[in-house]
C-alpha cells in the first residue's frame, strides 16, 4: 500500500480491494438519496423549460457524490486512483448542465436543442472525458507521483499529483459556471418579490460549490477529511428543498410570464430594432409553417411576413388579411423600452377570421335585403304607376286626374272634356284595332299640344280630360278651339283620316269648387257641344 502511481481505470483493483466505512458515510448517503430524491421529484414534475437538465443535473451529482463516497471507502491505491478519473464525466458535466437548466429557466425556453448546440457542446465534454479516462496513458490529468498519504479520520488518503492537464477541468467548469452565474444575477436585477429571493438563492446555491472548490484547492480546507465540494451540494439540497416548501421553485412568476408568451393561442412576436425577429412563441411559428432562424427579417417570414411588415411600416394596428390559409389577423404593436427610445416592438397577432366571416356574411345580408328592398319598392312604384295609367294610350287615367286635382291651387284653373264625334264609326266601319289607333294618335296630338304644367288625362272610352292651370274658361275655350281645327285639319291615322271632337270647358270656382263639380259643369257643356252639332266647344254655365 505504498509507492507511487499513475491513476489509471483498473476496475479489477476495485474487484480485488477492501472497503471502509469513514465516519461520515450517513451523512453522505443521506446527500446521495437528497440528489436522488430531487432529481426523481423534478422528472414527476408538470413540464417547466429546463426540466429535463434540472433532472440530468441532479443525477449527474448523484452520481459524482456516489463515486467519491466510493473512492474515500476503497483501501487500494490503484482502485481509488480508478474511482478518481470515473467521476471525471460527472464532474465537466456538472457546470454544463447547470448552466443550461438555468438558460431554459431564466428565459423559458422551451424549444428542442439542436444539433449543432448539442454538438457545440457535447464534443468538448466527451473529448475532455476521454482524456481523463485514458490518464493511464498519459499522466496529464494525475501525474506519477500520486500515492496514498497519510491516513485522515482513520481512512487512507490519496495525495493526488495534479499534472499539466489539471487547470482545463477548472477553466471549463468555472467558465460555465460564470456565464450560468451572469444569467442569474441579470434575472436577479430585474425580477421584483418572490421571483428576486429565488434568484438570490439560485446564486447562493451555485456560489457554495465554488467557494468550496476554491477552499479545498486554494486552502487546503478540508471537510471530514476530503474535498467539501460535493458536499457542498448539501446547500444546494437545502436550498432547493426550501423553494419547494414554500412552493417557489418552477411555480413564479417569470416562468408563469414565459409560458404565457410561450403557450398563448395568438401568434406573438418580438422584433428589434431592425425589425428582425427576436424571438417568437409557438402560435408564431405554426402559422408561419417553418421556424426561420433567429433575427431572420420579418419580411422574411414565410405566410404571413411579408403582408404583417408591410402594415406595421404604416400603422401600428390593423387587420391582416392572409390569402393561404384564409385567416384574418387583428393586429397590435407596441414599442418596447422607453418611449422616446424603443428598443423593439411586441407584436400581437389575433386570430378575428370567425368574427369576420360572420360580419361578411351580415354585410351579404344587409346588401340582399336592401336589393330586395329596392326591388319591392320599384314594384310598388310600378304598380301605383299602373293605377295612374291607361295602358292603351300611355296617358294618366281619372284616377291621376283625382290625385291631381287634390291639393290643386291654382287660379285660375280650367278643365275641358273633350269626346270624339262619332267615334263608333270608326270601330264600326274600320275595326277595334282601328279605333285604338285612332285614340293613341290622338293622345299624342293631345300631348303634343301641352304647355307647362298642362295635363291630359284619358278620362273614359273616346273621352279625355285636359287640366290647364293659368287658363280661364275663355282662354281655354281658345286654345281648345285651336286644338279642335288643328286635329279636324290633318288626319290621325292613315287608315282613318281626320276625325273632329267636341268639347265643354269649365272654370274653376266660377262652375264649381270640387272636380266632381267641374267635370258636373264640363260634361254638360260638352253635351250642348254635340247638340249644336259636334266639332265645337262649349263653355260651362
Ligand atoms: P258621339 O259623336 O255621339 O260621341 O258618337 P260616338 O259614336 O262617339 O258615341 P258613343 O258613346 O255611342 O260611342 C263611343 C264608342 O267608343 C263606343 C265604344 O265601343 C267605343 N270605345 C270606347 N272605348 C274604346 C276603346 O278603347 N277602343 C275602341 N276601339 N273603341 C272604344
Ligand atoms: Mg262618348
Ligand atoms: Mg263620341
Amino acid at each position: 500500500m505504498s509507492g507511487t502511481l499513475t491513476p489509471a481505470l483498473d476496475f479489477a483493483a476495485c474487484m480485488g480491494t477492501g472497503w471502509q466505512i469513514a465516519p461520515d458515510l450517513s451523512l453522505r448517503l443521506a446527500l446521495i438519496a437528497g440528489l436522488l430524491g430531487l432529481s426523481v421529484w423534478a422528472r414527476r414534475l408538470r413540464y417547466f423549460p429546463g426540466q429535463a437538465e434540472f433532472v440530468a443535473l441532479h443525477a449527474v451529482m448523484t452520481a459524482w457524490v456516489s463515486i467519491t463516497t466510493a473512492e474515500h471507502a476503497a483501501m487500494a491505491a490503484a482502485c481509488k486512483g480508478t474511482l478518481a478519473l470515473v467521476a471525471w464525466p460527472f464532474i465537466f458535466a456538472q457546470p454544463v448542465l447547470w448552466t443550461l437548466f438555468l438558460r431554459r429557466y431564466v428565459r423559458s425556453d422551451t424549444q428542442a436543442p439542436t444539433l449543432r448546440g448539442a454538438l457545440l457542446i457535447g464534443l468538448p465534454w466527451a473529448l475532455l472525458t476521454a482524456l481523463a479516462l485514458s490518464n493511464g496513458a498519459h499522466g496529464l490529468f494525475y501525474g506519477p507521483g500520486t500515492m496514498l498519504g497519510p491516513p485522515i479520520l482513520g481512512l487512507p488518503r490519496m495525495h493526488y499529483d495534479y499534472a499539466a492537464l489539471y487547470p482545463l477541468i477548472f477553466v471549463w467548469g468555472y467558465g460555465w459556471l460564470l456565464s450560468a452565474m451572469v444569467l442569474v444575477f441579470g434575472a436577479w436585477r430585474q425580477a421584483e418579490g418572490s421571483a428576486r429571493l429565488q434568484w438570490a438563492l439560485f446564486m447562493l446555491v451555485m456560489a457554495a460549490p465554488l467557494l468550496a472548490n476554491a477552499a479545498y484547492l486554494g486552502l487546503g480546507w478540508r471537510l471530514m477529511g476530503g474535498d467539501p465540494t460535493p458536499l457542498s451540494y448539501g446547500v444546494a439540497l437545502a436550498v432547493f428543498a426550501w423553494l419547494i416548501r414554500h412552493d417557489q421553485l418552477f411555480r413564479v412568476l417569470p416562468m408563469a410570464r414565459g409560458l404565457l408568451f410561450t403557450e398563448l393561442p395568438d401568434p406573438v412576436l418580438v422584433l428589434d430594432g431592425h425589425g428582425r425577429v427576436m424571438d417568437a412563441n409557438a402560435a408564431a411559428r405554426r402559422l408561419a409553417g417553418a421556424n426561420p432562424p433567429r433575427t431572420t427579417a420579418l419580411g422574411d417570414w414565410p405566410c404571413f411576413g411579408a403582408p404583417l411588415a408591410a402594415l406595421l411600416a404604416e400603422r401600428p394596428e390593423g387587420e391582416l388579411h392572409l390569402a393561404q390559409p384564409e385567416l384574418v389577423f387583428e393586429v397590435r404593436a407596441r414599442d418596447i423600452g422607453p418611449e422616446a427610445h424603443p428598443i423593439g416592438r411586441l407584436v400581437q397577432l389575433r386570430d378575428v377570421t370567425e368574427r369576420h366571416q360572420v360580419q361578411v356574411r351580415l354585410v351579404q345580408t344587409l346588401v340582399e335585403r336592401n336589393k330586395q328592398l329596392d326591388q319591392v319598392a320599384s314594384l310598388q312604384a310600378e304598380l301605383r304607376e299602373q293605377a295612374l295609367r291607361d295602358p292603351l294610350t300611355g296617358l294618366q287615367n281619372r284616377r291621376a286626374l283625382a290625385q291631381r286635382f287634390e291639393g290643386e291651387t291654382a287660379r285660375p284653373l280650367a278643365l275641358a272634356l273633350l269626346d270624339v264625334d262619332h267615334f263608333k264609326r270608326i270601330n264600326d266601319n274600320a275595326g277595334h284595332a282601328a279605333g285604338d289607333a285612332v285614340l293613341c294618335a290622338l293622345a299624342q296630338r293631345l300631348l303634343a299640344g301641352l304647355r307647362r304644367g298642362d295635363e291630359v288625362y284619358r278620362f273614359g272610352g273616346e273621352e279625355f280630360a285636359l287640366l290647364l292651370p293659368g287658363a280661364d274658361a275663355a282662354g281655354a275655350q281658345r286654345r281648345l278651339d285651336r286644338l279642335r281645327e288643328e286635329v279636324a285639319a290633318t288626319p290621325l291615322t292613315e287608315a282613318w283620316g281626320a276625325i273632329t271632337f267636341s268639347a265643354g270647358v269649365a272654370e274653376a270656382g266660377r262652375h264649381g269648387d270640387t272636380l266632381d263639380a267641374l267635370v258636373g259643369a264640363a260634361d254638360a257643356a260638352m253635351y250642348r257641344a254635340k247638340e249644336d252639332g259636334r266639332n265645337r266647344v262649349r263653355v260651362a254655365t
